[in-house]
């Protein structure tokens, strides 16, 4: 699956050469990738840098594989299922990567593989350093592939809890706007902490309903400031800034907000700061941005789809193309939650 970045419609299907043992020294057999908004940025020329060198890129972040070679003593033996970690620290390498904590890079040098400076995992073989891969049980199989977009939120959710100690807090309500992968795997996540899960989007029924509703969570239409509860946390999943400004709006005293999305639209000055700034002052509320995860999320995010009904996993994922025509994945039907491309077939 390959792309030239910059260069809108150029994405394809092509032989490319093995990769080299220098890439990592598990080679796996790549099973299926999920596609998602970066992805369809990228070919649509814009975003996404070629590896150094390289006039194309192979694309594909949201991985899940099977080894086909480890050396010994790498923890994984073939036929593991494993998922590669996206984004790798930069070279020089910052305060924040050089203590392992690479997601929260202080430079924009990092690599990530499949969108920046380094191939992804959108090929029938490709290969991971060991302490980049995650492991995945055979008992969630294929539903690994939901991995990646569960880590974003694994980091989301875990920096709303480290925040949450700075004084009293109590596990109460909390509001997700958007109810795409990203916006169910945060209400998935809410649920299992315990909270009371909101989610509003603008579909009216249909599979976003039913897997909000099956989350035992409350489903909204509409606008997010007409809902009629407060919340303690809002998870922004949408990167629409009228969205976000409707959803703090639900805010409590207290509250905490976190911002997941982005949106590829040119910023407009559509928010009265003065008044942001009264509003946090006076109820003591944090709003903060968050992107990527860090190795202990991807291991969290493990621990979540473990925990998970698999059955429910499965609904997120209502498209699968294979590899000789996976470009289809990148066309939107507005019923798509999760599109997969099958690198078996
Ligand atoms: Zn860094």
């Amino acid at each position: 699956m390959t792309v030239k970045p910059g260069q809108k419609g150029s994405a394809s299907v092509e032989e490319v050469p093995d990769s080299r043992t220098e890439e990592g020294a598990l080679l796996v057999r790549g099973r299926a990738v999920g596609v998602c908004g970066t992805d369809r940025e990228i070919a649509d020329g814009g975003y996404g840098t070629p590896p150094s060198g390289a006039e194309r890129l192979i694309i594909g972040h949201e991985s899940l594989g099977e080894v086909l070679e480890a050396p010994a003593g790498s923890g994984f033996s073939p036929g593991d299922l494993v998922v590669g970690i996206v984004r790798r620290p930069d070279p020089a390498p910052c305060p924040a990567c050089a203590a392992g904590e690479w997601d929260m890079c202080r430079t924009d040098s990092f690599g990530e593989r499949g969108i920046v400076r380094l191939h992804g995992y959108g090929s029938e073989r490709w290969r991971v350093e060991p302490d980049f891969a995650v492991p995945i049980s055979s008992r969630l199989g294929h539903l690994g592939v939901l991995l990646e977009p569960a880590s974003v939120l694994a980091k989301a959710w875990d920096h709303v809890d480290r925040i949450s100690q700075r004084a009293f807090f109590a596990r109460g309500r909390a509001l997700v706007t958007g109810a795409g992968p990203i916006g169910l795997m945060a209400c998935l996540l809410g649920v299992q902490r315990g909270y009371e899960m909101h989610v509003v989007d603008l579909a009216m029924a249909g599979p976003k309903r039913d897997l909000v509703e099956d989350l035992g969570a409350h489903y909204h239409t509409g606008d997010a400031a007409d809902i009629d509860v407060d919340v303690d946390v809002v998870i922004e999943c949408t990167g629409i800034g009228a969205v976000g400004r409707s959803a703090a709006r639900r805010l409590a005293s207290g509250g905490i907000m976190c911002l997941t999305g982005i949106m590829n639209l040119s910023p407009t000055f559509d928010l009265d700061a003065t008044a942001l700034n009264r509003n946090m002052v006076l109820g003591n509320m944090v709003l903060f941005g968050t992107v990527n995860a860090g190795r202990r999320h991807w291991e969290q995010a493990a621990t979540a789809l473990a925990a998970a009904d698999p059955g429910w996993l499965g609904g997120l994922i209502t498209r699968r193309v294979p590899l000789t025509s996976w470009t289809e994945a990148l066309d939107r039907d507005p019923e798509d939650i999760k599109v997969v491309v099958d690198l078996t077939a």
